[in-house]
């Protein structure tokens, strides 16, 4: 045999049809274990295991006669130490010296074996990987989530907060502190514009009376229905603020003299007319208005208001004065 094949890195084997081993490399020998006089001229039923055995009469054989080849047949060998050794074998029929042989060349597939576990290692080691970051995103999202929710308390906090800062606790009115600042806005924007606003100061008739007679739980209750009927009566561009004790304080946004007396007279209208729920109450208001005029400061608005709303309550109550009428007296 040439020597190429004789130490190829495959083993080699041709077989008679009866099954006699013409020839085999030192490859397979070497293998097997067994030295050529062992195995040369002897049955190949020796070097395979017992299930191999049939398998080779019942599917090599006849594939080999009829098709003439076989390819990647999985059989096992047995070793001269009665170990096994799974192979691979592909033939082909050849005429050679005047006879059939069948040349067949194996491979061996322990290495294989250990690739493909190897693979399998490698792919579950991957997979555990894969399920480990996907647990870890599924663990970050979760926190992430958490993080988004806090934030929104943070934030709804922070508005609770903001609203606390600007509003009356009793009544949730606009504060005094906003009431100033909306008051500077507007004297700003009527420097500019010149387009008039009016101030009207409210203050609540004999209130002193009404704690005395039905108690200052009560007297709170009155304050919080009146400041929800003044944001009614308002427009929504209005601030409605409680300037102290009894006392509120309405910016009227782009109003007029004649129209600021309009709205007070509707005001204190409503608030006589109501239906407190002590039947025997009967609330009145007194209010001042100043519509801004050329010049304008927060207190000289404001003194002309309270003077407004001095001379209603001067005069007998239940009424309302622009201050320009205090002008034309
Ligand atoms: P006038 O018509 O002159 O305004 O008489 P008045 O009694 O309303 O005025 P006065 O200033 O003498 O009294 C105001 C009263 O308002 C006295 C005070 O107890 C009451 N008051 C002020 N703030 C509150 C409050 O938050 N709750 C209650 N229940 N009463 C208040
Ligand atoms: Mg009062
Ligand atoms: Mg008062």
């Amino acid at each position: 045999m040439e020597e190429r094949l004789d130490f190829a890195p495959c083993g080699y084997v041709s077989i008679k049809d009866d099954g006699t081993i013409v020839c085999i490399n030192q490859t397979l020998l070497t293998l097997l274990d067994y030295k050529m006089d062992d195995v040369k001229g002897k049955l190949i039923y020796k070097i395979l295991t017992k299930p191999s055995q049939s398998f080779y009469q019942l599917y090599f054989l006849p594939m080999i006669t009829i098709e003439e080849k076989v390819e990647e047949m999985h059989l096992t060998l047995e070793t001269k130490d009665g170990s096994h050794i799974p192979i691979l074998l592909s033939a082909v029929r050849r005429k050679s010296d005047g006879m059939l042989v069948n040349e067949c060349i194996l491979f061996p597939m322990k290495q294989r074996h250990a690739y493909e576990q190897a693979m399998l290692l490698a792919k579950k080691t991957a997979e555990d990987s894969e399920r480990s970051k996907k647990e870890a995103l599924m663990e970050l999202e979760k926190v992430q989530k958490e993080l988004e929710n806090k934030q929104t308390e943070l934030l709804q906090l922070n508005e609770k907060l903001q609203k606390l800062a600007m509003t009356d606790e009793l009544t949730s009115l606009y504060n005094r502190r906003i009431y100033k600042r909306e008051l500077t806005e507007n004297l700003s924007i009527y420097k500019k514009t010149r387009i008039p606003f009016s101030l009207l100061m409210v203050d609540i008739d004999y209130f002193k009376d009404i704690n005395d007679t039905y108690g200052h739980v009560t007297g709170d209750r009155i304050l919080k229905a009146l400041a929800q009927m003044l944001v009614t009566q308002s427009r929504k561009q209005d601030v409605v603020a409680r300037y102290g004790g009894e006392e509120f304080a309405i910016i009227l946004t782009n109003t007029t003299v004649a129209d600021s007396i309009q709205i007070a007279e509707r005001i204190r209208k409503s608030v006589e007319e109501a239906i407190w729920d002590i039947s025997s109450l009967s609330l009145t208001i007194s209010a001042g208005i100043a519509t801004s005029r050329e010049g304008d400061n927060r207190k000289t608005i404001q003194t002309r208001a309270d003077e407004a709303l001095y001379r209603s309550k001067h005069n007998g109550r239940n009424q309302i004065t622009h201050a320009s009428q205090l002008e034309r007296v």
